[in-house]
């Protein structure tokens, strides 16, 4: 069976925790195909001795290829644990990121709660099937 790909996204001061919180539920990350910045990808591929598929890091474009990727309808949810404490340089790909996902209906968790609940239970998001948005209405408008 096609594995689901997920893109995972941690700033730095929440990597240690997403890091903390992949390990725990390192048996459901196996049934995904994980996607990452560079930085969180080389760190969760240190940690859990999984296959990642590494980005660019976040500052430098790998923020944006996740939300290609979104766009292309490859990626089916989306843990980005961004840091709501401190301003980064990059701040606008936060917003980006997290518009495009908000887009394409994908789940989003920002927190760890949140990534909890997501991936308790991961049949429930592996059987997910999300309501893709047509917008083909919007592609042919006319101007
Ligand atoms: P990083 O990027 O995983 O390369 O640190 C994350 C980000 O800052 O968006």
């Amino acid at each position: 069976m096609t594995k689901k790909k997920i893109a995972l996204v941690a700033h730095d001061n929440k990597k240690k925790e997403l890091i903390e919180w992949s390990k725990l539920h390192r048996d459901s990350m196996e049934k995904f195909e994980i996607y990452a910045t560079g930085t969180t990808g080389r760190l969760l591929e240190q940690e859990l001795q999984l296959p990642i598929h590494m980005l660019h890091s976040g500052p430098l474009g790998g923020d944006q290829q996740i939300g290609a990727l979104i766009s292309e309808g490859q990626i089916e949810a989306l843990v980005f644990f961004w840091d709501p404490m401190e301003p980064l340089p990059h701040d606008q790909d936060i917003k980006a990121l997290l518009r495009i996902a908000t887009v394409w209906n994908i789940p989003i968790a920002c927190n760890r709660s949140t990534a909890d609940l997501l991936f308790s239970t991961p049949t429930l998001l592996y059987d997910y099937e999300r309501v893709k948005p047509d917008f083909s209405a919007y592609q042919s408008r006319k101007l």
